[in-house]
């Protein structure tokens, strides 16, 4: 009865109170209310938004529906990353041991895939024999060795949001802006972090396409962190097409194992480097950006990171052996490549779109629980505002059957447009950086 009846105040637009909140949600933690009452719920919450008050009241009850770690103990600033959901976003693979190698102390909870956008946690699982469910004393061990420690929401930490995340997966309650607010915010500050860089999406592939969106998002993270003592910093980044070639979980830890040894495709670097850039800041390691991107380029190029990640997945149960032959991880049986049909130049790769596809190869969920498949997705180095030669290869396929093949070649010529101009600017990679103080524009020297 009492789902019923606060899905109804909620749909009618009234406001909530924090104890009726705390009433569903406690319901839905204990079994009490079913997931297609806490899914009418949350459609709810994704037409009539939630006041402050609401949005405050569901941050506390979703970081309190687990543990709030104290690392204090441990030496070191704790900072982390969180992306607000992309296509091909690889970048907290070599983000996270990058910055422990440098001494920030990396306690990372990430989530799986989301709707159209990948997961880090459905990446690092398809290493073979990575175990991404440590339980905190697991956790907190790892860290004070190697400072780095990368796991999923579990039953002690944030496990409201393990929940509310897979629901969300598959009933179209992604997109909205206290719901992604309250479910970054509760498993980030859980962490018992001192400091935050996010990474916010615009574009196409992101949740939040229109910019101003994203920045209403990025104000409403800073905000819920400067209540929790928390320092929070947000780039606005570009996600109109994938970020890098590879979208799908093993060919993304094939390419973040590329960008780790120092190579890899020039947008996961650089974007990989102004996080690292911005962390460092936080955690008083770095006078500057500017010093901290400088400090990130070293250890990317003098394999600091990638001996910090080999040790991250030993620790972790995998087998390390992957970053020295990336062939170990799981491949798709059917490759087929897609051509450009005309010449041209490149004026869309819709990173949505593709994210959609990846998903109909497997490689993402539509129903609650479902197992990801690792190998399958894309690899596609069309990128906008390149020119096209007729016939000229533009991206592989990689799916289980030759079925899902030709569907995804059919998406791929959709998603993919080319165009007689002449010339067509590539979108910005970085565009904002927003801080509790304001929004700057980005340049490299910001
Ligand atoms: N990342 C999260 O952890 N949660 C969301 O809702 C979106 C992105």
């Amino acid at each position: 009865m009492t789902g019923y009846r606060l899905i109804q105040r909620k749909r009618d637009g009234h406001e909530l109170s924090p104890g009726e909140l705390a009433e569903i949600f406690r319901a839905y933690a204990e079994d009490r209310l079913p997931d297609y009452q806490m899914a009418a719920f949350l459609m709810a919450v994704y037409f009539r938004g939630l006041s402050g008050a609401e949005l405050a009241a569901l941050v506390e009850i979703m970081l309190h529906s687990g543990d709030v770690l104290d690392l204090s103990a441990i030496p070191g600033p704790k900072i982390d990353k969180h992306s607000t959901g992309g296509v091909g976003d690889k970048v907290s693979l070599v983000l996270a041991p990058l910055a422990a190698s440098l001494g920030i102390v990396v306690p990372m909870v990430s989530g799986r895939s989301l709707g159209h956008s990948g997961g880090t946690l459905d990446k690092l699982e398809s290493i073979p024999g990575f175990r991404t469910d440590l339980s905190t004393r697991e956790f907190r061990a790892q860290l004070e060795r190697l400072r780095c420690a990368l796991i999923g929401a579990t039953a002690e930490i944030a496990p409201l949001d393990r929940r509310l995340y897979a629901l969300r997966d598959v009933t179209g309650t992604v997109e909205s802006i206290p719901l992604i607010a309250s479910s970054i915010m509760s498993k980030k500050l859980a962490e018992g972090i001192d400091g935050l860089v996010l990474d916010v999406k615009h574009g196409a592939g992101a949740f939040l396409p229109e910019r101003e969106r994203a920045l209403e998002l990025a104000r409403t993270l800073i905000e819920i962190g400067r209540t929790h003592r928390c320092h929070v910093v947000a780039l606005l980044t570009g996600m109109e097409q994938p970020l890098g070639y590879a979208v799908g979980n093993a060919l993304e830890v094939e390419e973040a194992i590329l960008t780790l040894r120092g190579e890899g495709p020039p947008d996961v670097r650089e974007l990989t480097i102004a996080l690292a850039g911005e962390m460092l800041v936080l955690g008083r390691l770095a006078p500057d950006a500017a010093s901290g991107r400088r400090a990130a380029r070293a250890a990317l190029d003098d394999g600091r990171a990638l001996e910090r990640m080999r040790q991250v997945i030993e620790a972790q149960g995998g087998n390390a052996s992957v970053l020295d032959d990336p062939a170990i991880l799981p491949q798709a049986p059917v490759r087929r490549v897609f051509e450009a049909a005309a010449a041209g130049t490149v004026v869309e790769v819709n990173a949505r779109a593709i994210g959609h596809a990846a998903v109909a190869l497997g490689a993402g969920r539509s129903r609650l629980g479902e197992p990801v498949d690792p190998a399958v997705g894309f690899h596609i180095t069309a990128r906008i505002g390149s020119f096209a030669r007729e016939g000229q290869a533009l991206a592989t396929v990689h799916a289980r059957t030759p079925a899902h093949a030709d569907a995804a070649l059919a998406a791929l010529g959709s998603a993919i447009r080319i165009a007689a101009e002449p010339k067509r600017e590539p979108p910005p990679l970085i565009t904002h950086r927003v801080t509790a103080a304001g929004v700057e524009s980005w340049t490299s020297e910001t």
